[in-house]
């Protein structure tokens, strides 16, 4: 697992890895007063500066430019900040708001805590002069907070200030007054505002969760992951999770967390909701995510969901009525998004659902095929495990990789229909998911 490192490591691992992004400087300020400073300062004069993520274009509502010299375009799908008569320049600050997003195929850029505290995403900082290279890694962050107010960067403590080097998807720190409360299983900043009966589920499931997994996926590598759990009462309809090495994040953005909890249905979603984003963690490898390109999502979404269902299956045997109603609901999407788009499609046709609903599916079918093969000797677990493996020794990301493990350890048939499945517009979704579990 690729981590970060934070200032005292950093001098002595630092030089064994590739130098720093040596463009730009990163900084960012908290006020007293809420008031968030980011500042980009360049090593030689600049036209613009372009950003590794590029989910939409709400950096233009979000990032205001302190000097009205400067604005932030939208320019084929990307976002730019340059100054508006297109002279060069060499540092720039704008203030950030620092309200939940809901980013699609993207973290928060903040998720606010009922208190007043907050967890920011720095991926969404990493900048470079024009546009990043897509080898364009490791930024120098440094970030400054009130008095009273502390960071939890990986996991440790800082007051005042903390700087350190950052790269790949980022991750989330936090900011604010709740001190981390360390388990067994992960170090823990809940939102103390959050009902509590989601707030004993997440104290209770999340570390029965992980030893599930880990009992099947291994151990994590690197040091103990921090949850945090992040409430903003606010009227919206979101909620939203995830994880980044040694991180697991759940924020809700609504106002009736306190009546939606006496559903019966809505704690079996959160508690599947908890299953999916800790299985992401235990997806992981020591090269970092497995995943593939954003349009086979598939692999890692669908597979987390599989491995959701049969953990709820297992450790909460009163969600077998719960799990088999959403299974059935998720082949009635997958049929209905698949008529009209192939899945591939469907990352840049905004149905990012369907790698949830139609991956369910495909990882269903892979176990059983797998299980089937083997005389019940293996399962997605092992696969995956193989998977992991195949990857740490240099094998490419992705589905490819994964694939060549179904067909070594299912069958090649199998791999062709889920490559149809996949890869082809369908007449009959329907018709071919049937044929997908056949082997059942
Ligand atoms: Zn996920």
């Amino acid at each position: 697992m690729k981590s970060f490192l934070f200032p005292l490591l950093l001098l002595i691992n630092f030089p064994l890895y590739a130098a720093k992004n040596p463009e730009v400087d990163i900084v960012i300020t908290k006020s007293i007063e809420n008031i968030w400073t980011l500042t980009y300062q360049m090593d030689r004069p600049a036209n613009r500066l372009g950003f590794v993520r590029n989910p939409d274009n709400s950096r233009i509502e979000r990032w205001k430019p302190v000097s009205s010299d400067f604005e932030i375009v939208f320019v084929e799908g990307k976002e730019y900040l340059n100054r508006k008569d297109g002279s060069l320049f060499e540092h720039v600050e704008l203030t950030l708001t620092p309200t939940y997003k809901h980013l699609s195929k993207d973290y928060a850029p903040f998720s606010p805590y009922s208190d007043g505290g907050v967890l920011i995403h720095t991926g969404r900082l990493f900048s470079c002069i024009n546009k990043c290279a897509d080898d364009a890694n490791d930024w120098q962050i440094s970030m400054n907070i009130p008095q009273d107010e502390h960071l939890i960067v990986n996991g440790k403590v800082y007051t005042k200030s903390a700087s350190w080097v950052d790269s790949d998807d980022g991750m989330n720190v936090y900011v604010g007054r709740q001190k981390p409360i360390e388990t067994d299983s992960v170090i823990a900043v809940i939102d103390s505002g959050l009902p509590e009966k989601i707030q004993s589920s997440l104290n209770a499931d999340i570390p029965k969760l992980m030893v599930y997994f880990q009992e099947r996926l291994g151990k994590l590598s690197g040091v103990k992951p921090t949850l945090y759990a992040s409430y903003a009462k606010v009227d919206d309809r979101s909620s939203q999770g995830g994880t980044l090495p040694n991180q697991i994040f759940m924020h809700w953005n609504l106002n009736d967390l306190n009546k939606k909890i006496k559903d019966a249905k809505f704690i079996n979603q959160t508690t599947w909701f908890f299953a999916h984003e800790v299985a992401h963690l235990y997806q992981r490898s020591k090269v970092g995510a497995l995943n593939g390109e954003s349009n086979q999502s598939w692999l890692h979404e669908g597979n987390a969901d599989w491995l959701a269902a049969l953990a709820l299956l297992d450790l909460y045997p009163n969600t077998e009525a719960y799990v088999t109603e959403k299974i059935d609901r998720f082949k009635d999407h997958c049929v209905k998004g698949l008529t009209g788009l192939t899945l591939i499609e469907a990352a840049n046709k905004g149905q990012f659902g369907l790698y949830y609903t139609c991956g369910l599916l495909i990882h269903q079918a892979i176990d059983h095929a797998v299980q089937k093969k083997s005389n019940g000797r293996k399962n997605i677990y092992f696969l995956w495990n193989e998977f992991r493996q195949r990857v740490e020794q240099g094998d490419e990301k992705g589905p490819e990789t994964f694939l060549a493990l179904v067909e070594q350890y299912a069958s090649k048939e199998l791999v062709v229909r889920i490559k149809v499945l996949v890869e082809t517009k369908l007449t009959n979704p329907e018709d071919t998911l049937s044929q997908l579990i056949v082997d059942k």
